[in-house]
């Protein structure tokens, strides 16, 4: 029997590549120790530099009594205190603009964003010109791993503005030498004509966009979504698109794969996501943040291995401006492997939802995703939304 030609490639007539490819090979196929190596030099650089430059490092060091010769192994990593979010909003409440916890100049600072939604007073993070280029790097990394190529027509139908993954996934995108396409939010027809007079291949939105505008594009349009010729969906900024139901019916609505990333407003805008495997998502900052499971009550560190549920920590491995050490994120998670066919060696896990969203009923842990799974289950009975 031949075989299919590979797809045109209507961009720039490349040849397709084949997706298990890695775009830093090296770092994204180190084992765990080889990783952890290098993360140990680096800590201890990030370090020197929050003891030498950062004034709310200083204060918060001094009153835990620790030293920087604390620190020689990782896991002494475990005695130096966490970081909260509230503690960011007071600094920079008390000390404006960006806050006690910037350790660089602020004529150094090239860009802000902000970590919190579009209403209160705005959260600030800024960056400078190397936090832009490491968060470029992270960015595209994660998005290679999504399956995005040079090829690809890329439709950005998520927030451009203050939010962290706006202007991020534009470098990281173009970094890679594929199409950017700025639509933004709440653009339901530009973002249709756009696909449509471009051949996009691929979008960025969260899942629940991507349900929306599969709707709209049946009501308002009289098209079905799978007929737009969508075929990589790279979703994010909130859980969902790793939901069994809502994955299965979002495929199905775009015939598209879902892949998902995980970041965190104050320490990167993607720091995870997922392979072409769709397993589970894979940790791509190996030399940019140390990550850290721990249990939400005690604080106590997990050890990185399957089955294991709790807490994401970051610490900053290279950052200039809003180095953070043991950022507590609140996200909760669960790690499904510590392999995968693609042949990255970094963790994989899904996310659950949010240490402080979990409700109690009974006596039994209940999340809202869960409950989000079972009501999408029911589609087409029900519409999943809730
Ligand atoms: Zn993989």
């Amino acid at each position: 029997m031949a075989r299919a030609p590979p797809p045109a490639d209507h961009k720039d007539g490349m040849r397709t590549k084949p997706e298990t490819e890695y775009l830093d090979r090296k770092i994204e196929t180190a084992s765990a120790a080889e990783v952890g190596r290098l993360q140990e030099a680096k800590l201890a650089r990030q370090l020197d530099y929050l003891f030498a430059r950062s004034e709310f490092y200083q204060e918060k060091f001094n009153a835990a009594g620790i030293r920087r010769k604390d620190f020689r192994r990782l896991r002494d990593l475990e005695r130096f205190p966490f970081t909260t979010k509230d503690e960011l909003r007071e600094s920079q409440a008390v000390c404006p603009p960006l806050g006690k916890h910037i350790a660089c100049n602020i004529d150094d600072v090239i860009r802000v964003h902000s970590s919190t939604g579009t209403t209160g007073k705005p959260s600030f993070v800024g960056l400078t010109r190397s936090d832009v280029q490491m968060w470029t790097r992270l960015t595209a990394r994660s998005f290679f791993t999504q399956g995005l190529r040079k090829k690809d027509i890329v439709i950005h139908a998520t927030g451009l503005t203050l939010f962290v993954a706006g202007l991020s996934s534009k470098d990281a995108i173009e970094s890679v030498g594929a199409m950017f396409v700025p639509i933004g939010t709440g653009a339901s027809e530009k973002a249709l004509m756009a696909i449509q007079l471009l051949k996009a291949t691929a979008m960025h939105c969260t899942p629940s966009y991507a349900t929306y505008f599969a709707d709209w594009v049946r009501r308002e349009a009289k098209l079905e979504p799978s007929a737009l010729g969508l075929k990589k969906l790279f979703c994010g900024a909130e859980p969902g698109a790793g939901i069994p139901a809502v994955r299965a019916k979002l495929q199905e609505d775009w015939g598209a794969r879902i892949t998902e990333g995980l970041g965190n407003a104050d320490m990167a805008p993607i720091i995870f996501s997922e392979c072409i495997d769709q397993s589970g998502m894979h940790f791509n900052g190996q030399e940019f943040v140390f990550v850290e499971v721990i249990d939400p009550e005690t604080g106590e560190s997990l050890p990185i291995e399957t089955g294991v549920t709790g807490e994401l920590v970051y610490t900053s491995l290279q950052r200039e401006c809003v180095p953070l050490l043991r950022f507590r994120t609140r996200d909760r998670i669960t790690i499904l492997g510590t392999s995968c066919p693609c042949g990255r060696r970094s963790f994989k896990l899904r996310c659950i939802g949010r240490t402080d969203d979990m409700l109690i009923m009974l006596g039994v842990n209940v999340f809202p995703s869960a409950i989000k799974d079972v009501i999408s289950s029911f589609h087409p009975q029900t519409t999943g939304v809730i």
